[in-house]
């Protein structure tokens, strides 16, 4: 908890700085880390062996970008390469990660994660983990492949919806995967 109020403290500081993030400005326009994790999770439960869940994970990843949404105001058609500008985006994104942080936090303390549900999410998460982490991004980007990947990656959710739609369908989406976690 400590880091992770670090890194905020952090990311408000460079945004009083510079007006933007490049942390966050990475994690807009991707849907939810919340919503990734937890299918990929679910994925890992329901086959049970880490390598089939960490790849039907990772192709998990593409389908639910495909669901048209929206990841915040800053989250606009066309927009894709630019930085979010306002609070209530750095506010939506803290929430998501925190949220994220709790339910692994849970699943850890009530002994339901499993190698292989633990192998799906990190599947479920890699393709924005490989094209939109500030460290690398811009690098891996310069690769004809990685280019090639990032066109697809950002393709595939080009279509925004309303902030309201947008983002209800994916907690919407995170609520049911997590019950069928719990169900299943
Ligand atoms: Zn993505």
């Amino acid at each position: 908890m400590a880091a992770w109020l670090s890194w905020l403290e952090r990311l408000v500081h460079i945004e009083e700085a510079t007006g933007s993030s490049p942390v966050a400005a990475t994690i807009i326009s991707f849907m939810l880390v919340t919503t990734h994790g937890l299918l990929g999770a679910l994925i890992g439960k329901e086959v049970g062996f880490p390598p089939l869940a960490f790849l039907l994970g990772f192709i998990s990843h593409f389908l639910l970008d495909s669901i048209p949404h929206c990841d915040g105001p800053d989250d606009v058609a066309g927009r894709d390469e630019n930085d979010p500008n306002t609070k209530a985006q750095y506010a939506l994104v803290s929430f998501d990660l925190l949220l994220s942080l709790i339910i692994v936090i849970y699943f850890l303390n009530a002994k339901l994660a499993t190698p292989a549900m633990i192998w799906g999410a990190i599947g479920a998460l890699l393709p924005d983990l490989i094209d939109n982490v500030p460290l690398w991004k811009k690098k891996i980007r310069k690769l004809a492949f990685f280019k090639d990947f990032h066109a697809f990656h950002a393709k595939i959710q080009s279509i925004k919806t309303s902030i309201w739609f947008g983002l209800s369908i994916q907690y919407a989406l995170a609520i049911f995967f997590f019950c069928l976690i719990y169900l299943l």
